[in-house]
């Protein structure tokens, strides 16, 4: 055993998987063919970094990792927009000094391996169909709801990314042409009605409106209503809170016009849904089924069902576009 870890030719391959989350940065090593990690590390992104800041500490998290191993590959999933072709970061929405950043070729020299980095929402895809709810599936969409809404396609076990690596966009679909406007400009966007903090806008509006409702809602949130949040509308929503109800929803409502719209498209076996908004509960589920049903043709068949990988979705997406890099 010893020997064989001494002899390059016979050491288990490692893939380092790395997941730029906006808010948090994580790294975590897996030896070819093994479903646990050897290692993993993660840690909150500071406030004010920007992306030297990230990168820095994305590297002390690699060499804490590695200790001075050399991985086979390397697979990233990055929260914002990417162009995988040439593995650039667009931008990110969260963290500035990202815009047209090579991430791959600032990798690929430090490091002397292959690297792929892809969106977030893409290589979550990817992790779901490999490891988690889409495994066995030729073709799915996955959806993360939390504070915003992405999406990835998986069409013939293979990510689908779009001419221009702008496919999967399902939060600025729109299903309400007379809504609200959403960041993007247009009015009623998927994710204008069915994001966190766009729920949570929603609720402190008709609190405002509706003094008289919403009881349990505002006790959860202490009568402060700057602590009112997606998941404290779900918890009010399963207390019996109407208002939290009705807000919660409208969120599946627009999901599943969204999803019952991509069905009629695209015709995928599986819609996998994950982000904090589907921890929402049954309510929220039926909702989304039966809109997403009532929308699609009656001879377009799909199941629609919760992720299974959770918050580790990208890191497990990566260490698959990785593996796909070396296959
Ligand atoms: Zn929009």
């Amino acid at each position: 055993m010893f020997q064989s870890l001494n002899n390059p030719k016979e050491a288990p391959r490692s893939i380092l998987a790395l997941d730029f989350g906006g808010t948090k940065l994580a790294a975590a090593i897996v030896h070819f063919g093994e479903r646990e990690w050897r290692s993993h590390k993660r840690m909150l992104s500071p406030a004010d970094a920007d992306a030297k800041a990230d990168l820095a500490n994305m590297r002390s998290l690699i060499h804490d990792l590695l200790q001075g191993e050399k991985p086979a590959a390397i697979g990233i999933s990055f929260g914002g927009p990417v162009d995988a072709k040439l593995g650039k970061v667009r931008l990110s929405h969260h963290v500035p000094g990202w815009g047209n950043i090579p991430l791959r070729e600032i990798l690929e020299a430090e490091f002397q391996v292959p690297v792929s980095v892809d969106n977030d929402a893409n290589v979550a895809a990817l992790g779901e169909h490999r490891f988690g709810a889409g495994i066995g599936y030729e073709s799915l969409f996955y959806i993360t709801v939390s504070t915003g809404v992405g999406g990835g396609w998986i069409l013939n076990g293979h990510p689908w990314r779009g001419a221009g690596g702008m496919a999967g966009e399902i939060g600025h679909v729109v299903v309400d042409p007379n809504g609200p406007i959403c960041l993007c400009g247009k009015r009623g966007c998927v994710e204008r009605l069915a994001s966190g903090p766009y729920m949570a806008a929603a609720a402190r509006e008709e609190l405002h409106k509706q003094p008289l409702r919403g009881e349990i809602l505002r006790s959860l949130a202490n009568n402060n209503e700057d602590a009112i949040t997606g998941q404290l509308i779900s918890q009010a929503a399963t207390q019996g809170d109407e208002l939290a109800l009705e807000i919660l929803q409208r969120a599946g409502w627009a999901l599943g016009v969204g999803i019952g719209n991509a069905a009629n498209l695209i015709n995928p076996q599986l819609f996998v849904l994950g982000g904090g908004v589907t921890k929402a509960g049954a309510q929220f589920w039926e909702v989304v089924r039966r809109v997403a049903r009532e929308t699609a043709l009656p001879e377009v068949n799909f199941d629609i069902v919760p992720a299974a990988l959770g918050d580790e979705a990208p890191l497990w997406g990566a260490v698959a576009l990785a593996q796909e890099e070396l296959n």
